[in-house]
């Protein structure tokens, strides 16, 4: 293993896994901490995925030394903490509290900072967060119902959370390429500084920003500071390239959809579905009870399933979706029908799906929950940020496509299965 990740989200932690088999890493995304006797995954990356971004601080600081060790007694040379390039995080963390008992475990004193991702349209200017054309600020996320960002200067926002100081490798700095950010990295660190936020607005400088932290035993960020990295393991003699870094084991076995998404992406594909797919529709008012909604899904699919995928959906348009919150609140509704959609993955692979697209962050959550998953390695992308992967864990091994809501194209729903028989 030659990078260690810890990823503070599940789809936060795949779209990373997928920068680096872009980059030529062979990369296994692991779901929660692993045990101490799980075996270490042959592979160049190993991805941790947490639920620790909206975690109390003290369970998220805890995963993530737990990870941190599981890594390193698994060989990793260098370590990478993942956040979102939207840097959600509170006035006490929990960003700045991870980063800062990682710093300590590690002994290693500083990290860079950089959640740039500009071909997401996030960049950080003399500091500050910009998405799409706007400060953080004024982006919608400081109406995020958990981590509102009301601040956008990156150096203040990260000053409130850590017991260290942090600097600024600005702009006209990273301009000039990796040795003048390492001796940037390196001045701030001799002034005692902990933190370096560093500006980043293309991927040309995200580029450079890997080269410049070859060294640093621990860098945090979002996906796009990773771009740097693989170029240095391979610089350095230690990413052995042996075919595809995406290449995965042939499954075969029946194909299902499985849609608890009811973002706006999904909704039109789940459209484009219904031209050419068999779909049903779950009815959360009419059957308001998650084994009786599964027992109706896999009874319309048996003796559906086979080559061509079945389409189960929960997903609405938003005023179903009002209707179903109203009757249930909100919450129990999100629980009643991820409870279901996790009953019919089980028993959709009971039935011998073996190719499974699930749309939804939560949905997703939910399903690989239930069927005991509890490795993903990182195959070939079907739209950027949706890989499909190979998921091994208490079950038969099962190809999942897990889909973040607003993620993926139209026809992202036929593309995906079009993908594996080509
Ligand atoms: P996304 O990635 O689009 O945010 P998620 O799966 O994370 O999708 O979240 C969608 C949430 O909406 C889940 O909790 C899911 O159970 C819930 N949901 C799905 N269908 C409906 C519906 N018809 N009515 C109410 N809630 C729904």
């Amino acid at each position: 293993m030659l990078l260690g990740a810890i990823a503070d989200d599940f789809t936060g932690a795949t779209d990373l896994c997928s920068m680096l088999v872009r980059g030529g890493m062979r990369t296994v995304q692991l779901i929660g901490v692993p045990g101490p006797n799980d075996p270490v995954s042959d592979a160049d990356a190993v991805v941790v995925a947490l639920k620790s971004r909206t975690a109390p601080m003290r369970e998220a600081v805890d995963q993530s030394l737990a990870a941190l060790h599981w890594l390193r007694a698994g060989g990793a040379k260098q370590f990478f903490f993942k956040y979102c390039s939207t840097f959600d995080s509170t006035e006490k963390g929990n960003i700045g509290p991870v980063a800062d008992a990682l710093i300590e475990a590690l002994g290693c004193g500083f990290a860079l900072a950089c959640p740039a991702f500009p071909t997401n349209a996030r960049t950080v200017y003399l500091g500050h967060l910009f998405v799409g054309g706007v400060l953080l600020n004024e982006s919608g996320m400081e109406h995020h119902p958990l981590t509102p960002m009301t601040d956008a200067n990156l150096v203040r926002v990260l000053s409130r959370q850590t017991e260290g100081t942090v600097g600024l490798v600005p702009f006209s700095t990273v301009e000039q390429g990796a040795q003048a950010i390492r001796r940037g990295m390196t001045g701030l660190k001799e002034q005692g500084r902990r933190y370096a936020i560093v500006d980043a607005v293309t991927d040309a400088h995200l580029l450079a920003i890997g080269e410049a932290a070859e060294h640093h035993a621990l860098l945090t960020g979002g996906s796009g500071v990773a771009l740097g990295l693989p170029a240095n393991f391979r610089r350095a003699g230690l990413l052995h390239e042996a075919g595809d870094p995406a290449s995965l084991p042939a499954v075969t076995g029946h194909t299902a959809v499985l849609s608890g998404s009811c973002s706006r992406a999904t909704l039109m594909q789940l459209g484009r579905a219904r031209e050419s797919l068999p779909v049903y529709e779950l009815d959360p008012l009419a059957t308001p009870d998650a084994a009786a909604l599964a027992k109706g899904a896999l009874d319309w699919a048996e003796g559906k399933l086979g080559m061509v995928p079945v389409v189960i959906a929960a997903s609405a348009p938003p005023d179903r979706v009002a209707a179903v919150q109203a009757r249930f609140g909100r919450e129990a509704a999100g629980a009643l029908i991820e409870d279901a959609m996790a009953r019919i993955a089980a028993g959709l692979v009971a039935g011998g799906v073996r190719r499974m697209v699930v749309a939804g962050g939560e949905t997703s959550g939910a399903a690989v929950a239930r069927l005991g998953v509890r490795s993903l390695r990182i195959g070939p992308e079907i739209d950027p940020g949706v890989p499909w992967t190979l998921a091994e864990g208490s079950g038969p091994s099962v190809m999942m496509a897990l889909k973040s809501g607003n993620f993926g194209a139209p026809d992202f729903f036929t593309k995906a299965f079009a993908m594996l028989e080509g």
